[in-house]
């Protein structure tokens, strides 16, 4: 049963976000245009849904009980799961059963439960092996914490988003990328509060040429979100990742 009314509404506001994105491509002079992650939490299913039906095949969720039992449910819808919260190395086994890809690869013994999960991941009794889930390798993002100064205080007081340090960053890749059934796929972050997402992006996309420098197939830069993705497309993220200009506001946490 779709809402027709929200049915509308969707589609509006997601042609708003591919006429924004095309405007930002423009912008910037780039020839390629970014892969649009729609980051689905806290909205139920139905709205899933209607987003598949208007041709959406990327879906972002933040935690994984919720993004399992999505993943579960939509099975039929054939969608590819990006998991892009701050994921803590107990779910690692959960998560790896649906994920394409995790955006918040932060550190070593992260890196090593995906890797042990993924080698050991049973697909559901009757699932379709061809399925995305059952995709050959785990595609990674090591997240990086752009904070620098004030914010890097405020962060590590208050809420963590997570994040391995700029200068660890080449070795976690190193790390994924020696371990099996993980693939490197680049590097994400979320502009932290109270910087200019222009120069915190800035920073990525040079953390970015560093770790292709050794690793030249991690061409990934996950980043911009519905307040910043002009300056994403600006720095040459490859993956946005938007959830409220979409959807609306996130309703509270359940
Ligand atoms: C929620 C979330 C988003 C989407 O944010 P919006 O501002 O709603 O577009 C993107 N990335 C991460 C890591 C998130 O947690």
């Amino acid at each position: 049963m779709t809402d027709p009314q929200r049915a509308d509404e969707l589609s509006e506001r997601l042609s708003a976000v591919h006429q924004r994105i095309d405007q930002a491509v423009l912008a910037s002079g780039r020839t390629d245009k970014p892969r649009l992650i729609v980051v689905t939490k806290y909205f139920p299913a139905s709205d899933l849904r209607i987003l598949a039906a208007l041709g959406v095949t990327e879906m972002g969720e933040s935690r994984d009980q919720e993004a399992a039992a999505k993943a579960q449910e939509l099975a039929d819808l054939g969608v590819r799961w990006h998991f892009i919260g701050q994921l803590q190395s107990n779910k690692a086994r959960s998560v790896v059963r649906y994920a394409h890809a995790v955006h918040s690869v932060d550190r070593a013994p992260l890196v090593a439960a995906l890797g042990k999960a993924f080698a050991n991941r049973r697909t559901e009794p009757g699932q379709d092996t061809d399925s995305t889930s059952a995709a050959k390798t785990l595609a990674c993002f090591i997240q990086v914490d752009l904070s620098t100064g004030d914010s890097r205080a405020a962060t590590i007081s208050g809420h963590q988003r997570g994040g391995a340090a700029p200068t660890d960053v080449v070795a976690l890749g190193r790390l994924v990328q020696a371990t099996d059934g993980l693939s490197l796929a680049g590097v994400m972050a979320v502009a932290p509060l109270g910087r200019d997402p222009v120069a915190a992006f800035g920073e990525l996309a040079e953390i970015s040429a560093t770790l292709r420098g050794e690793f030249p197939a991690a061409t990934g830069i996950s980043a911009g979100m519905s307040g910043d993705l002009e300056a994403a497309v600006a720095a040459g993220a490859t993956h946005l990742r938007i959830g409220s200009q979409v959807l609306g506001e996130r309703p509270p946490l359940r």
